[in-house]
């Protein structure tokens, strides 16, 4: 157990926990002494086997189906958090998408509004909840004893914010480039309520995602253009996102740290 899970443990939420990059900061942070809550939003095996898998191995961990583009779903999500593992600590904003990789006069409304929905919209509707509940300023007096304790957020962007990403997914760009935004201007707005929001800006990194954008070799099509010469593990990730959450960053908050291998 680390400092973190000591007196009350420290809760984790995880939006699109159950697979990829969420799962393996869900792994890390059980083993750091996090109770966690995986949410996901289609594939509950994945995300049930990985909570069972986490309380087999000594750790505390619920699965908890939301689509986070979905606001009374977003509010369920963080009651069911509140009453099955107590007042968060920790919230971690993973959940994304991409699309088919096309131009930008090829995308529909449709798209565009899943795009930002999911990866933007979700995003700010968790951090939302997790700011009522952290704050030292209202948390106590709006849900209770244990509440107000300050806490951590981590957004996930991508590098793609910074490359733009033509030809493929211009608007996935956009919508990261809105996260790295968000992460600022949140974490100016709430360092005085002992809340630290960073971000992490992924580069290629090993999981499904580009197989749901049709470009299920693109890791290791693009790897050469990397200069460490390889795309990154999930694990990889996590360690960043564990790290920023930890008492470890104490004096960071309104960065957003690369993880691309240089690119
Ligand atoms: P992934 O393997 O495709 O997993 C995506 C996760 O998001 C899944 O658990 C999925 O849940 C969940 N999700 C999707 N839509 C959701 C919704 N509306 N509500 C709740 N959960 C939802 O993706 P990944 O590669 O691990 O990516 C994780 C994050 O890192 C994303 O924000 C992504 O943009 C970012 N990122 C990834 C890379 C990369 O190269 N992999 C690079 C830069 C940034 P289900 O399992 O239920 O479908």
């Amino acid at each position: 157990m680390t400092e973190q899970a000591t007196a009350r443990q420290a809760v984790l939420l995880i939006t699109g926990g159950g697979r990829g990059i969420g799962a393996a900061t869900a792994r890390l942070a059980a083993q750091r002494g996090y109770a966690v809550a995986v949410n996901y939003t289609h594939n509950a095996v994945t995300a049930e086997q990985l909570a069972t898998e986490i309380t087999a191995s000594g750790g505390k961990a619920i699965a908890v189906q939301a689509d986070v583009a979905d606001e009374a779903q977003v509010l369920c999500l963080f009651a069911t958090v509140d009453a099955q593992l107590g007042p968060l600590t920790a919230l971690v904003n993973n959940a994304g998408v991409v699309d088919m990789a096309c131009r930008v006069d090829a995308m529909s409304v449709a798209r565009l509004r899943r795009m930002f929905d999911v990866n933007v919209v979700g995003s700010f509707l968790c951090a939302r909840e997790a700011v009522k509940r952290m704050s030292k300023a209202t948390g106590a007096i709006n849900f209770g004893v244990g509440y107000g304790q300050g806490g951590g957020i981590v957004n996930l962007s991508s590098a793609a914010a910074r490359l733009g990403s033509p030809g493929q997914y211009v608007d996935y760009a956009a919508a990261k480039g809105a996260i790295d935004s968000f992460t600022v201007g949140l974490a100016k707005e709430v360092a005085a309520e002992g809340i630290r929001v960073n971000a992490v800006r992924p580069g290629l990194i090993e999981t499904d995602i580009h197989a749901s954008g049709g470009l299920p070799h693109r890791v290791a099509e693009l790897a050469a253009m990397v200069p460490l010469q390889r795309g990154g593990s999930a694990e990889e990730v996590a360690q960043a996102i564990l790290w920023l959450l930890s008492a470890d960053a104490s004096y960071t908050t309104a960065t957003v740290l690369d993880v691309t291998g240089g690119r």
